[in-house]
C-alpha cells in the first residue's frame, strides 16, 4: 500500500537544492504552466531572485481540481483506514523534522524572516502534521438513543470530498500543515494555492509528501502571481467542497460571498486588531516580555500580533520606558544570520502601508518614541521597530491592523474604559491583557470580543489550541480537535424495523 516509501527513503535527505522546486504539483506531475509563464521568487533582504516557478493558469487550477477529485475516488485513497492516513502523515511529519534545517533556510530566503523564527516555525508546522496524524484515528461518531422503538440513530463523520487552501506568506509551511493535516485526517484531498511572495516552501513540503508516500493527487499544488480568477473557479467548481483560507479580510469577503451559490464550507482566518492591555496590576517585565514576543515575531507580521497596545495610567511610563530600552536593542538585518531578530517586510505594498501609517499618525499628532523611518542602509523593504504613543482614535494605526514591527500606545484609566476600547473594532481574532489580579484576569477574558486570549502570555498559538477568530476575523477553527469539523459533513443513518425481539 505504501509502496512507494521505505525505510532507506524516510531517512534520505534531500540537500538544500533538492528541495527548491521550479514547478507545480499536479496529479503526482512536477509540471510547467500550460503557457509556460513563470513568475521570480525573490529575497525580500536585497530583491535578488532565488528561484522561479510556474505561473499556473486558470484550465492548470482546474486540471488540479480534476486530480484531487479522482484522487478523492481512488481506491488508492479511499480504501485507506484512518490509521493507514494516520501513518502516512506521520511519515510526512518525521519527513519534515528530517529537512527542518533546510525548510527554514528556504522560508528565511523567500520571507526574510530570521532563521530562527524560520525553524521555530518548521517546529510549529509541522506539529500540526503529528496532531492530525493523532487526530486521524479519533474523528468519531454517535450511536444517540432514538426515541422509537426497534431504530437505532447512527452518526457518522465522512470527508466533504476535495477542499482548496489558500494561503499568506507570512507563515509559509504552518498555514498548509494545518489546514493540510486536517483535510488529509478527514479523507479529503486537497489543492493548495501558496501565496505568491512564499511558494517554494509551499512546494519543498509537497516533495516531502510525496516521498512520503501520500497518493498521487491527493495532495496539488498551484502556484500562481493571478489570485482571483483562481480563487473564483475554487467558488465556483462544484468539485470544490471546501474553501479554507487565510489572509487579508477583503480577500476573505470576497471568498466568502462566491462560494455562497454553491453553499460551500467556507474556513477564514483573517485580520486582527489585536488589543494588548496592561493593567495597572500587571507584573510590568512579564508584560514588556509578552509585548516583545507578541508584536515582532516575523516582523510584526502575524494576525494574532498586538496592534494597539493600551495601558493604564499609573504604570504607563515604566512599561513605555521598559519597552523603549527592549525595542533599541534589537537587532535587524539578513535573517540569514542567527543573531538577527528583526528581518525587513515582505513586499513594497507592506512597506508603503506600514510607512504610510506612521506617518499619518505623526500627522494626527502621535508622538514616536523610538523608530519611525525606513532602514535604507539595509535595504529597500527594512523599517525600524517602531514605538508610537498619545495614538489617537483617528489614527490607521488604532483603526486598522498595522502588519509591522510599530508598537502604537494608548493610556487609559480603568477597566471599563480599556474594554470599551479594545472592543470598539469590527475584528476580534487575538488579544492580550497583563493583569495579577485573579477577579479581573476572569472578567477581561470572558468580556474580550476574541477568539483567543492570551492572559500575561504574548504568544499563544500551539497545534492543540483552537485558532480562529469572531466578528469579521472569520469562521471555522484551525489546530485542536475542532480543525477537522471544516473537512467533514455529518451524516445521520437511521436504521429502521430491527427486529429486537
Ligand atoms: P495579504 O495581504 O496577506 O497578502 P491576501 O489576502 O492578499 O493577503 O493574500 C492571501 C492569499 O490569498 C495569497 O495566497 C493570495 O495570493 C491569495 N489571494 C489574493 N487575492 C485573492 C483572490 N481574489 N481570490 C483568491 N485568493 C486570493
Amino acid at each position: 500500500m505504501f509502496g512507494r516509501l521505505n525505510s532507506v527513503q524516510i531517512s534520505r535527505i534531500r540537500n538544500f537544492s533538492a528541495l527548491v522546486q521550479s514547478k507545480a504539483l499536479v496529479n503526482g506531475n512536477w509540471i510547467d504552466s500550460s503557457n509556460n509563464d513563470t513568475f521570480d521568487v525573490t529575497n525580500p533582504v536585497n530583491g535578488k531572485k532565488i528561484g522561479s516557478v510556474p505561473n499556473m493558469t486558470v484550465q492548470d487550477a482546474q486540471n488540479a481540481i480534476n486530480a484531487a477529485k479522482q484522487a478523492y475516488e481512488s481506491k488508492e485513497w479511499r480504501s485507506l483506514t484512518a490509521k493507514d492516513r494516520s501513518n502516512l502523515l506521520k511519515k510526512w511529519h518525521k519527513l519534515i523534522e528530517q529537512h527542518s534545517q533546510q525548510i527554514a533556510e528556504i522560508m528565511t530566503a523567500e520571507s526574510g524572516k530570521p532563521i530562527n523564527e524560520s525553524k521555530g516555525e518548521v517546529l510549529y508546522g509541522n506539529s500540526f502534521v503529528e496532531w492530525f496524524a493523532e487526530e486521524a484515528r479519533r474523528i468519531y461518531g454517535e450511536i444517540v438513543p432514538s426515541p422509537v422503538a426497534n431504530r437505532e440513530i447512527i452518526v457518522m463523520k465522512q470527508p466533504i470530498g476535495v477542499a482548496a487552501l489558500i494561503t499568506p506568506w507570512n507563515f509559509p509551511l504552518a498555514m498548509i500543515t494545518r489546514k493540510a493535516g486536517a483535510a488529509l485526517a478527514a479523507g479529503c484531498t486537497v489543492v493548495i494555492k501558496p501565496a505568491e511572495d512564499t511558494p517554494l516552501t509551499a512546494l519543498a513540503v509537497a516533495k516531502l509528501a510525496e516521498d512520503a508516500g501520500i497518493p498521487k493527487g491527493v495532495i496539488n499544488v498551484v502556484t500562481t502571481n493571478k489570485a482571483a480568477p483562481i480563487g473564483d473557479l475554487f467558488c465556483k467548481s462544484p468539485d470544490v467542497r471546501g474553501i479554507s483560507f487565510t489572509g487579508s479580510t477583503q480577500v476573505g469577503k470576497l471568498l466568502f460571498r462566491n462560494a455562497a451559490d454553491g453553499i460551500k464550507r467556507v474556513c477564514l482566518e483573517l485580520g486582527g486588531n489585536a488589543p494588548f492591555i496592561v493593567f495597572d496590576s500587571a507584573n510590568v517585565e512579564k508584560a514588556v516580555d509578552g509585548a516583545m514576543s507578541s508584536k515582532f515575531r516575523n516582523c510584526g507580521q502575524t494576525c494574532v500580533s498586538a496592534n494597539r497596545f493600551f495601558v493604564q495610567a499609573g504604570i504607563y511610563d515604566k512599561f513605555v520606558a521598559l519597552l523603549k530600552q527592549r525595542v533599541e536593542a534589537l537587532k535587524i538585518g539578513d535573517g540569514q544570520s542567527s543573531d538577527i531578530q528583526i528581518g525587513p517586510l515582505i513586499n513594497k505594498m507592506q512597506y508603503d502601508k506600514v510607512s504610510g501609517f506612521v506617518e499619518d499618525a505623526r500627522s494626527k499628532k502621535a508622538q514616536i518614541v523610538v523608530g519611525g523611518t525606513g532602514l535604507p542602509e539595509l535595504g529597500a523593504l527594512f523599517y525600524a521597530p517602531t514605538v508610537v504613543t498619545d495614538v489617537p482614535p483617528t489614527a490607521q494605526l488604532y483603526t486598522e491592523e498595522v502588519f509591522g514591527p510599530v508598537v502604537s500606545i494608548i493610556k487609559f484609566k480603568d477597566e471599563a474604559e480599556a474594554l470599551q476600547k479594545a472592543n470598539d473594532t469590527n475584528r476580534g481574532l487575538a488579544g492580550y491583557f497583563f493583569s495579577e489580579n485573579l477577579q479581573q484576569v476572569f472578567r477581561v477574558a470572558k468580556r474580550l470580543e476574541v477568539g483567543m486570549v492570551g492572559v500575561n502570555e504574548g504568544l499563544i498559538s500551539a497545534a492543540e489550541a483552537p485558532f480562529g477568530g469572531v466578528k469579521e476575523s472569520g469562521v471555522g477553527r484551525e489546530g485542536s480537535h475542532h480543525g477537522i469539523d471544516d473537512y467533514v459533513d455529518i451524516k445521520y443513518i437511521c436504521m429502521g424495523n430491527l427486529k429486537y425481539d
